[in-house]
């Protein structure tokens, strides 16, 4: 049955999700009688945040916080802003990371949050009371054994410092275990700024040995280059591919010799954007798609690669940055064409696991080195990856697929050994 509280439009986060979810029915066995229970959110949280802005005026905005499964743990995943978020957005997020902490067996059910606001119009006080007003909010649902939030779009370590603080004041005690991804002094870990981007690069790395696709000279095409997106483009830089295209909110460059990272990476911290640099040309939107690439990094939002480009795409390998960019019907598409797709619930699973570190290391107050950290992740990830590659060539089925019959196997197993409470 439907949910009656959302409208969901055909594509959207949530409709793709349900999709993904009915996908892997016939390889849950007896389980399958637990399905209804991936395809609603446990609760979720609307919340009203109004600010004073620095001009006098009272502005209103609107905030989610959405619990999808705590079956196997407390809530665990991002919040965003954006003024694009919606209700069922941040209910298809927080399901996708229900299925990304199972997938690597993280102690985590999922959850998501947002704020519907452009952040970039907001002055850093703005941003200061907005993010107090909206941790003060949720603060009724949120807390070290109830649900961790992270960073996502558009929200970073000074963010996620604000939001520990705002719960520590109002709980009276200082929980550094509240949020992850906070600063190095606030008990921050070492490796979680670029754990997502070292996850892309690491499942990517497996999933090219795989298909024998030497990433030396490899052409990499890389969406949004925020966070997950350059860090993973550094990382396939080191190894010796050449990132050719960059896309982002200020636009699409081009360079058929690679971009010299060491320059385009301080570019886009000092202007905002991959626009406008010098090491290449532009280039228009819409041709991205069809650029001449091995290798295919969406990191920016969801519904990116729909079936016209998935029929367009040059690349050999697509790594998931982002959560939820491939439509079900683009999926087909890839899979038809042979293009291997390594989906966001096992690619960008890095941020996750260090954000595990992190709530680790804060609770036992004994903190990992950067080498710690960064083998810690890599062995996980590796050893998450052959399940589910184990698993995809048992029946036969899509890594996406296989992903989700993995997950979903142990989220309805912890269900049913719970059994339905009274
Ligand atoms: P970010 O805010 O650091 O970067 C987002 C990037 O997307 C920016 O480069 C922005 O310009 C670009 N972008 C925005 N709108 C765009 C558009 N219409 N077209 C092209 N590019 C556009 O965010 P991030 O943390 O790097 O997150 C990127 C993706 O990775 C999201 O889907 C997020 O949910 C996912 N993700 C992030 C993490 C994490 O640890 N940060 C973990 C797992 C998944």
């Amino acid at each position: 049955m439907s949910l009656s509280y959302v409208h969901v439009e055909a594509d959207s986060p949530w409709s793709t999700y349900l999709s993904q979810v009915d996908r892997v029915v016939p390889y849950l066995g007896r389980l399958a009688r637990w399905v209804e229970t991936l395809k609603r959110p446990k609760r979720t949280l609307i919340v009203d945040i109004p600010i004073e802005m620095d001009d006098g005026t009272v502005r209103h905005f609107e905030g989610y916080r959405s619990q999808h499964s705590l079956t196997r743990g407390p809530g665990k995943g991002g919040v965003r802003y954006h003024p694009d978020v919606t209700l069922e957005e941040v209910m298809a997020l927080a399901a996708w990371m229900s299925i990304k902490n199972a997938a690597v067996n993280l102690p985590y059910g999922g959850a998501k949050g947002g704020i519907r606001v452009d952040p970039k119009l907001l002055s850093l006080k703005e941003l200061e009371k907005l993010t107090r007003r909206y941790t003060s909010e949720i603060g009724i649902i949120i807390g070290p054994h109830q649900d961790i939030p992270a960073p996502d779009v558009n929200t970073n370590g000074q963010i996620m410092a604000w939001m520990m603080d705002t719960y520590s004041m109002n709980v009276g005690a200082t929980a550094t275990g509240v949020v992850t991804g906070k600063p190095i002094h606030l008990g921050g870990s070492l490796g979680r700024v670029k754990a997502t981007g070292r996850g892309v690069f690491v499942t990517g790395r497996e999933a090219a040995r795989r298909i024998d696709l030497d990433l030396q000279g490899a052409r990499v095409a890389v969406q949004g280059f925020g966070n997950v997106g350059s860090s993973a483009a550094e990382l396939f830089g080191q190894a010796g591919a050449k990132i050719v295209a960059a896309q982002d909110h200020t636009g699409t460059i081009f360079n058929a010799a690679g971009f010299d990272l060491s320059e385009l990476i301080p570019h886009v911290k000092n202007t905002g954007g991959v626009a406008g640099f010098r090491g290449s040309e532009p280039m228009a939107n819409e041709d991205f798609w069809d650029v001449a690439c091995e290798i295919m990094i969406p990191a920016a939002l969801e519904g990116q690669i729909t079936t016209d480009r998935a029929r367009r795409l040059k690349a050999k390998l697509v790594l998931e940055g982002a959560n939820g960019p491939t439509l079900p019907s683009a999926d087909d598409v890839m899979a038809d064409r042979g293009i291997l797709v390594v989906p966001d619930v096992i690619c960008n699973s890095g941020g996750v696991t260090v954000s595990y570190f992190e709530w680790v290391q804060d609770f036992s107050s004994f903190f990992w080195t950067e080498d710690e950290i960064n083998v810690r992740l890599d062995k996980i990830m590796v050893g998450a990856l052959r399940n589910i590659w184990d698993t995809a060539d048992r029946h036969k089925i899509t890594l996406r697929t296989a992903t989700f019959a993995v997950a979903c196997e142990r989220i309805l197993t912890a269900r049913e050994e719970r059994g339905l409470y009274p």
